[in-house]
């Protein structure tokens, strides 16, 4: 399978900043010698080298992942602002026909993991055909809620590809043609739920938002299923450790209880999501470099685990 972050950013879509652009621009004229700057060539490769949060963003976009079966299923995880990208990408195949096939989960309905709805320009399509699945059984009633006339002109009705809403159990495992998903109920104020997706000897996690702290690893077999041996793990690590214990109950974790979780559970890859709105690029690089930094003084007991930090535009292929 094949994943895509279209969306990484927590809580509410953050914008570039005219102020960030320009200190990005100031911070690499700075690290260039004068050799770096005679010819096309020597420019990129001195843009190349460049760290990430000089040369590029994490990504101001709420969540929104794309996976792509073996057998060329769409899955669409979350449907946050990122979802406009995905919509217009889309739209270049078959769901610009009005011919396309895709399954929708949704972790919970709060703001930032649905707003991507309204200008997700496929469900305007006649002849679209989206299947929706979640845990949550009022969600056709939260989604078309989103849409009254009150708050948005459009009503979800109105955007005519067909919707067809499954709701399945809590902790439900399900099938879709030969690719399973398993839904877990995660910490998180008001509910939200994780996904774990496996095909063909590969497995998929996703857990946005939850909230795990060192209270709460005293429990944390009763997620063994969930997250044994994954291949990849998208973990919300929207804090840092210090932050976290001034925002308990704010419903989020932080990097070092995501990697005690993910080593504990045999985990190959664990991808720090849902990054905080206040958090520069500069801040998100510094957060994998602490990350790698515990990950490193933790070796032996957390094993091979290996560390990144999602971006838009992430691709991850299994
Ligand atoms: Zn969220
Ligand atoms: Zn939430």
């Amino acid at each position: 399978m094949k994943i895509t972050l279209w969306g990484v950013r927590g809580s509410i879509p953050t914008p570039m900043t005219s102020g960030f652009i320009e200190k990005k621009i100031r911070k690499a004229l700075a690290l260039a010698r004068p050799g770096d700057i005679t010819s096309e060539e020597t420019i990129n490769a001195f843009v190349e080298s460049l760290p990430f949060s000089v040369k590029n963003t994490y990504g101001g976009n709420t969540t929104t992942l794309q996976v792509v079966t073996d057998e060329d299923d769409l899955i669409i995880i979350d449907c946050g602002s990122g979802m406009k990208n995905l919509g217009d990408t889309l739209m270049r195949g078959d769901f610009g026909r009005g011919e396309g096939i895709g399954n929708i989960f949704l972790t919970h309905t709060h703001w930032d993991h649905i707003q991507g709805i309204p200008f997700f320009i496929t469900f305007f399509v006649k002849g679209n055909r989206f299947n929706i699945y979640s845990p949550i059984p009022d969600i056709e009633e939260r989604l078309e809620y989103q849409q009254v006339f009150t708050h948005f002109p459009v009503s979800l009705q109105y955007m005519q590809a067909t919707k067809e809403y499954f709701i399945v159990e809590p902790e439900e495992e399900f099938v879709l043609n030969n690719t399973l998903v398993l839904n877990k109920r995660m910490p998180h104020p008001g509910g939200a739920f994780g996904y774990r997706i496996e095909q063909n000897g590969k497995s998929f996690v996703y857990t946005s938002d939850c909230e795990f702290n060192y209270d709460s690893i005293d429990n944390i077999m009763q997620y063994e299923k969930f997250f044994m041996n994954a291949d990849v793990v998208v973990f919300d690590t929207q804090y840092t450790f210090e932050e976290s214990f001034d925002k308990i109950d704010y419903g989020h974790s932080s990097a070092s209880v995501a990697i005690d979780i993910a080593g504990r559970f045999n985990v190959k890859k664990l991808i720090l999501f849902h990054h905080e709105p206040n958090y520069s690029d500069e801040k998100l690089e510094n957060v994998l470099y602490n990350a790698k930094t515990y990950l490193s003084m933790n070796a032996k007991r957390l094993g091979n685990l290996d560390i990144d930090i999602a971006y838009e535009g992430m691709e991850i292929d299994l």
